[in-house]
């Protein structure tokens, strides 16, 4: 944070990235250990929030959270974490997410949508670096859980055991049966 000549401190340097993490994998980890450096804070929403029990969203906004805090525990990155509810109106989107969040200057994204709107909103976009995303991916780590493959590798190990406390694996699985 930096103070300005006003006496308000400026938030340039806190930065916001969102992601479902259904499952937290190592890209997201990666990529956040890579934005963290170039910033004083990292605000990690944790979006569609309200999802859980389906076969794209299968982790409650609770597990995903319990996944990324116990992974972090070991990182010196300075970061908030916060779940976000969808809302289906794009126009009050930002509006939303800034209701929700600690004031941040500058946002990280790829997403075509998520960059038009903050960058609209007058807030700075840049683009997240992606690493190894043919493996690093929620769908090739959900669809490995689904069909039984070897997902641990793709995931932080901390992340390997919230899944399966809550027997993720199997739920999984089981979300994936229903006709
Ligand atoms: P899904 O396949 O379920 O959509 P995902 O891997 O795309 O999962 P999301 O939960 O959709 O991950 O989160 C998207 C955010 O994570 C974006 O900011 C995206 O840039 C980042 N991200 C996803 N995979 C990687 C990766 N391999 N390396 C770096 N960043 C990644
Ligand atoms: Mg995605």
């Amino acid at each position: 944070m930096v103070m300005l000549s006003n006496g308000k401190a400026s938030h340039q340097n806190d930065g916001l990235i969102i992601g479902r993490f259904q499952p937290f994998h190592r890209g997201h980890l990666e990529v956040i250990r890579s934005i963290a450096s170039e910033l004083d804070h990292i605000i990690i929403c944790i979006g569609s929030a309200q999802q859980s029990h389906t076969v794209n969203n299968p982790f409650t906004a609770g597990e995903r959270y319990q996944m990324i805090s116990e992974t972090l525990r070991d990182e010196s990155i300075p970061y908030y974490l916060v779940p976000i509810e969808d809302l289906n109106r794009y126009n009050v989107w930002v509006a939303h997410v800034v209701s929700m969040v600690p004031p941040f200057g500058r946002v990280y994204s790829n997403n075509p949508l998520t960059r038009r709107l903050f960058s609209e909103a007058g807030y700075e976009v840049r683009s997240a670096p992606l690493f190894n995303r043919y493996m690093y991916s929620g769908t090739e780590v959900r669809r490995r859980m689904v069909s039984g493959d070897e997902w641990e590798s793709l995931v932080p190990e901390p992340v390997v055991r919230v899944v399966k406390d809550i027997d993720g694996e199997d739920r999984l699985r089981d979300l994936a049966e229903e006709v």
